[in-house]
C-alpha cells in the first residue's frame, strides 16, 4: 500500500508526481503529510557525535524535515540537482545572482525585469563590485555582443515583469555556454509546469513560491534550484547567509504545490478567455499574451512552453488617469495591490516608461495588468464592462 513514496517516479505523469513529491508517510506515523517542524536546536546523542555534526539536520537553519520535503519535491518538479528555500520570492533573486557572481563581474540584466531584481543590481550588486548592463530583452543570440571577458552571468525572465516580452531562452542558454556564463531565470510566470528551466538549459532557477505555490496570497516563499555546475555554490551561499523560510509557509507551500498543476489549468482558460475578450473591446489598444496568436512573442512561446499562466497586460487607447481611476475604483469584483498568483482577480495600472534604460516603452494608452483568478468569468466580464463604461464616460 502506499505510505510509502512510489519509487522510480519519472515513469508517472506530472500529476502523479506532484501528489507524491516530497513526502514519506512511513517516516511520519502515516499521516499523509509531512508536518510542521519548528526548531533551532536540534540533540546529539553523543558528544563525538556533536563534533562531527553527525546528524540529518545540525541545526535549524540547515533545515527540517519539513523544509527538505519542500526543496526534494521543487527540484524532482523543476528537474534540478538541488534547491533551496527562501523567505520570499526576492531573496530568491538575490540569493541566486550572490551564488554566482564576485567583484569584479560583469552582470547582463533584461530591460523588462522585476523590478526589484534591477534595485538590487543598482544597489547592492553595484556597491559589492559588480557592474550590471541591462540589455533589449528581445535580443536573442545577439547577447553574445554583449558579452565581456568578465561577463559572470546573464540573467533572464519570460515573459517580461508587465510587459510581456518573451525571451528567447535556448538562444541565450547556447551563447552563455560556450563562454562558461551563468544563465539564471525568474521562472515565476511559467513555474516548472509549463516551463522546464533546467532542461531547457537554465543553471539557476527562480521562482516566487508567493504566487502559484501558495494560490492563497497567504505567504511569503521563494525556490532557487541549480542544475549539477551550478548547485554547489549556491548551497554554500545559501548555508552561510542561511535566510530560511519560516515553517508555516514551507507547509502552506507544500499544501499549494499537491493542486498547483489544477490551478494553473484554470488560470490559464479563464485567462486566455478573458484576453480575446479584451482583445476584442474598443477601449483597448493592444493585449500583451504570448499565449495570442497576435502576440509577438507567441512563436517563441508555442515553441518553448507548455502553457500560459493567469497573468497578462493591455494598453488602452489614450485616456486620461482620471478615467482609469473611474474605471478602477468601482470594480466590485477585481482587487488592485502588487502580487499575483492567488485565486482572486487582480488589476494594477502601470507606467515602465521611468524606469526603463535601454528600450522604450512607445504606448500612447495607459497600461493595465491583469491576474485572473477563479471566480465566474461571466461575472468578471460584467464588471469589467461597467469599469470601461466608466472609462468612457469620464474625460
Ligand atoms: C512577485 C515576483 C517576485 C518576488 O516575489 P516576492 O515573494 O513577492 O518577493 C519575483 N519575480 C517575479 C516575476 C514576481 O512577479
Amino acid at each position: 500500500m502506499a505510505n510509502h513514496p512510489p519509487e522510480n517516479r519519472e515513469r508517472f505523469g506530472e500529476r502523479t508526481r506532484l501528489v507524491h513529491a516530497g513526502r514519506d508517510p512511513s517516516d511520519q506515523y502515516g499521516f499523509v503529510n509531512t508536518p510542521i517542524y519548528r526548531g533551532s536546536t536540534v540533540l546529539y546523542p553523543t558528544t563525538d557525535d556533536f563534533l562531527n555534526r553527525r546528524a540529518p539536520f545540525p541545526y535549524g537553519t540547515r533545515g527540517t524535515p519539513t523544509i527538505r520535503s519542500l526543496e526534494t519535491a521543487w527540484s524532482e518538479l523543476a528537474g534540478a540537482a538541488g534547491t533551496v528555500l527562501t523567505a520570499s520570492g526576492l531573496a530568491a533573486i538575490t540569493i541566486g545572482l550572490l551564488a554566482c557572481l564576485k567583484s569584479g563581474d560583469h552582470l547582463l540584466v533584461p530591460d523588462s525585469v522585476y523590478r526589484p531584481t534591477r534595485g538590487f543590481c543598482d544597489g547592492v550588486m553595484r556597491r559589492f563590485g559588480v557592474e550590471t548592463t541591462y540589455y533589449d530583452p528581445l535580443v536573442g543570440a545577439g547577447i553574445a555582443e554583449l558579452f565581456r571577458p568578465n561577463t559572470a552571468a546573464v540573467f533572464t525572465e519570460a515573459p517580461g515583469s508587465l510587459t510581456f516580452e518573451m525571451q528567447d531562452i535556448p538562444a541565450i542558454v547556447a551563447a552563455a555556454k560556450a563562454r562558461d556564463i551563468c544563465v539564471l531565470m525568474d521562472n515565476t510566470w511559467a513555474t516548472p509546469l509549463f516551463f522546464p528551466p533546467h532542461a531547457m538549459g537554465v543553471d539557476i532557477c527562480i521562482e516566487a513560491g508567493t504566487k502559484y505555490l501558495s494560490g492563497g496570497s497567504d505567504l511569503l516563499l521563494g525556490m532557487t534550484s541549480a542544475n549539477e555546475r551550478w548547485w554547489k555554490p549556491l548551497h554554500d551561499t545559501f548555508y552561510a547567509m542561511a535566510i530560511c523560510a519560516g515553517p508555516e509557509d514551507v507547509f502552506l507551500g507544500l499544501r499549494g504545490l499537491r493542486t498547483m498543476a489544477l490551478r494553473l489549468k484554470e488560470h490559464e482558460r479563464q485567462a486566455l478567455d478573458m484576453a480575446r475578450w479584451l482583445a476584442a473591446r474598443p477601449e483597448v489598444e493592444r493585449v500583451l499574451h504570448p499565449a495570442l496568436e497576435t502576440d509577438p512573442g507567441h512563436a517563441i512561446w508555442r515553441r518553448d512552453f507548455k502553457g500560459a499562466s493567469g497573468l497578462f497586460a493591455v494598453v488602452l487607447k489614450p485616456a486620461s488617469m482620471t478615467a482609469v481611476a473611474a474605471m478602477l475604483d468601482g470594480l466590485e469584483l477585481f482587487g488592485m495591490g502588487a502580487s499575483w498568483g492567488g485565486f482572486e482577480s487582480l488589476v494594477t495600472p502601470f507606467d515602465p516608461a521611468p524606469f526603463r534604460t535601454v528600450t522604450r516603452w512607445d504606448a500612447a494608452g495607459p497600461a493595465l495588468r491583469f491576474h485572473i483568478g477563479l471566480e465566474d468569468l461571466d461575472d468578471l466580464k460584467a464588471d469589467l464592462d461597467a469599469g470601461f463604461a466608466r472609462l468612457t464616460a469620464t474625460k
